[in-house]
């Protein structure tokens, strides 16, 4: 007689419990047991409640948090490989505590403009990412009619510049190209996110040791008026869109005039330009360089008070290395990118902590509203029936960064010797612990259609 195996009388057995008295909820944080069976939780228990396992870990005052998803990393590979690659990118994102990544369609090359190019990411990171990893196509001028093979093959929505990249492969769409591409996205039912800067407001940084010339030539006026621009588009074309790294708490006035006239739109911001301020950054010192730049000390209070207040959605890396012979120790040609991947939640927690935040609010800032952006249902909560992704975070070690001991490729980061407050412990991938040691286990996402 034929037996039904998954129909069985007996008592099931967990795969594995980890036991918290800081477990991170949607609802708050309390003692709990989280019960997982194969990849995803299946039940949330109290601390102390006997659930039959195959194996129990109780971490005691050790947090529980979801596993962070950060929607903006550049892993450059294929074809700047020597930049970032994804085992760097993903060794380091586990270890920080980031159990999903989506990667932007720059500086890898090809960049992710057509479906051979994310064929070649697909076959580029295949076996490769110790986290799971979803994909960004890019809108570039002229590729308005590639965009629905890329949706069809599952990329997470489109991102454009409206200024230069920084990569001549990957051009800004002008205004009226900025308009079409939206009108593109809004048939197809995706998102375009947009690197928002007005290029007739950017100058020429001119050699100077200092950081404020650099922050001269790139000013608050070039984010506020192309924000001005992209919600002038997705107002008449109705696409959604969203704005990448506000670094100018002065453009969230826009951004709330936008969504209260009903605009679909939506903004995160980073963690340096949370924890960072101009007026502290040494001169020549280009691991600090990004764009749009760092600013003052009172604007960074601003971004907090935005975050806090609910204007500012969600906190994600924009991690963009690159090697350090690009950092020069001239602002003006120096990479403009800062990495991070692996820093992101002691940062954020470390600041958090000290403004009377919880880890909650973390929580949702760098999971549950990150993960509801891409769609993810699955990921950025622990609730019964999303995947066991999990990261045990000791919120009270106090430690000091070493760029010498951070997982992506280059020693590179501008918060070397910085003093953090929050360590990553532990981080499990779908029900099992990330193992480095072992072969990775990270799959590649698609976006499913809303
Ligand atoms: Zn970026």
């Amino acid at each position: 007689m034929m037996t039904d195996p998954y129909d069985t009388a007996a008592p099931l057995n967990y795969d594995l419990v980890l036991r918290s008295r800081r477990t991170t909820l949607p609802d708050g944080e309390r003692p709990a047991a989280v019960a997982i069976a194969g990849e995803r939780i299946a039940l949330i228990g109290d601390y102390d409640e006997p659930l039959p396992a195959h194996r129990t870990e109780d971490l005691h005052d050790l947090a529980l948090l979801p596993g962070l998803v950060d929607t903006h990393v550049h892993v450059n590979e294929p074809g700047r490989t020597e930049w970032e690659g994804f085992a760097t990118a993903t060794r380091a994102a586990a270890a920080g505590g980031v159990t999903t990544i989506i990667d932007m369609p720059l500086n890898s090359l090809p960049p992710t403009v057509d479906t051979t190019a994310l064929a070649a990411k697909r076959a580029a990171a295949n076996g490769k990412a110790w986290v799971d990893v979803g994909f960004w196509g890019g809108a570039i001028p002229g590729n308005d009619a590639d965009l629905e093979g890329l949706r069809d093959a599952g990329v997470f929505g489109f991102k454009c510049f409206t200024a230069p990249s920084g990569v001549d492969e990957f051009p800004p769409l002008s205004v009226p190209e900025l308009r079409r591409a939206c009108a593109t996205v809004a048939a197809l039912d995706s998102v375009l996110i947009v690197h928002a800067e007005n290029p007739e407001h950017l100058h020429a940084t001119g050699a100077a040791p200092g950081f404020d010339r650099f922050l001269a030539s790139r000013p608050v006026e070039a984010e506020t008026s192309a924000i001005r621009e992209v919600v002038n588009a997705a107002k008449d074309t109705g696409a959604r869109v969203h704005i990448l790294h506000l670094a100018a708490a002065d453009a969230l006035d826009a951004i709330d005039e936008a969504r209260q006239g009903g605009v679909d739109i939506s903004v995160e911001t980073c963690p340096h330009y949370l924890t960072l301020a101009a007026e502290d950054i040494p001169d020549r010192a280009t691991a600090f360089k990004c764009c749009p730049p760092i600013r003052g000390g009172a604007n960074r209070e601003a971004l907090w008070a935005g975050l806090i207040g609910g204007r500012i959605d969600f906190v994600v890396s924009d991690h963009s290395p690159s090697p350090p012979h690009m950092k020069t120790d001239d602002f003006a040609t120096a990479w403009g990118g800062i990495a991070s991947v692996q820093l992101g939640l002691p940062l954020i927690w470390t600041e958090a902590r000290r403004r009377g935040l919880t880890l909650g609010d973390v929580a949702r800032w760098m999971s549950t509203a990150t993960a509801d952006f891409a769609g993810l249902d699955r990921k950025g909560r622990i609730a019964a029936g999303a995947d066991a992704d999990l990261v045990a975070f000791d919120p009270e070690r106090a430690w000091t960064v070493r760029a010498e001991d951070l997982l992506h490729r280059h020693p590179v980061t501008p918060y070397d010797r910085r003093e953090l407050t929050g360590a990553v412990v532990s981080t499990w991938l779908r029900g099992k612990r990330i193992d480095t040691e072992a072969a990775p286990r990270g799959r590649q996402l698609r976006r499913s259609p809303r």
